[in-house]
């Protein structure tokens, strides 16, 4: 039994820095392709979104002086170099990605369309989003929620280094607690930082539910599809 037919899996820049500061950590991105692999092994349907934050975000570099949408378009770029990494990742493990871009610019990636998208997951492809939504002022937790909603997946699944949403930043404060469940009410109300309102608020309005989880964790993505209870679900 699989918990989820068809996954939206989010997965941000900066996790692939691994222990560095800047860029991608190969070992990092091999652990990754074989968590992936393992879970389409199972029949899972897989659609990845890949942040950018390890090479670039727009509002960082808005910061030093940058053109904000010029800094987001480099950001939007920074996701299709992460998508092709971890397409190569995954091509060295014996799986078959296919990288989608949001913005032209064959041969690098096909143009996403939704038909397209769907084609190659019920051939057994992993689909892999790039250019977030090819707009600037989003970001790919945005991008993500709305090719989750798009192309009809049973759940947009985050994987952060963190195994869960808590009531307060684990890492900053020792007696925060892990929430099993909670409602996108309770995360504007509590104002938790799980992702932007942008992308929380497409979840909200269309029933889209989300997981956050630790995918640092070797073997964590297929305990959520084998419906282990490791993270935290979001819904109505
Ligand atoms: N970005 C954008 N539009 C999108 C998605 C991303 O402009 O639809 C830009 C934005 O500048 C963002 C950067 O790409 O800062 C990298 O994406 P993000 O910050 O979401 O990456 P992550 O935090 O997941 O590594």
């Amino acid at each position: 039994m699989i918990a989820y037919k068809r996954i939206l899996l989010k997965l941000s820049g900066e996790s692939l820095m691994g222990n560095r500061q800047y860029g991608i950590d190969e070992n990092r991105l091999a652990q990754y392709a074989t968590q992936i692999k393992e879970v389409a092994d199972m029949g899972v349907q897989v659609a990845i979104v890949i942040g950018g934050g390890n090479i670039f975000r727009g509002l960082s570099g808005a910061s030093k002086g940058f053109d904000r949408v010029k800094g987001d378009q480099m950001g939007m770029l920074a996701t299709v170099i992460n998508s092709l990494a971890l397409s190569s990742a995954l091509e060295a493990v014996g799986a078959k990605p296919r990288v989608l871009t949001a913005v032209r610019m064959e041969p690098i990636g096909e143009f996403y369309s939704k038909q397209k998208a769907l084609e190659s997951l019920n051939a057994g492809e992993i689909v892999i989003f790039s250019a977030g939504t090819g707009c600037p002022y989003f970001t790919t937790d945005t991008g993500s929620s709305l090719r989750a909603i798009e192309i009809e997946a049973d759940v947009m699944l985050k994987g952060t280094r963190v195994d869960g949403i808590y009531t307060a930043d684990p890492e900053k404060d020792p007696s925060a607690t892990k929430f099993t469940e909670i409602t996108y009410d309770e995360i504007y109300n509590r104002n938790l930082k799980v992702m932007d309102l942008t992308a929380t608020t497409m979840c909200k309005e269309n029933d889209m539910p989300i997981y956050v989880f630790d995918m640092d964790t070797p073997g964590n993505l297929k305990k959520v599809l084998e419906g282990q209870a490791i993270g935290t679900l979001v819904k109505k």
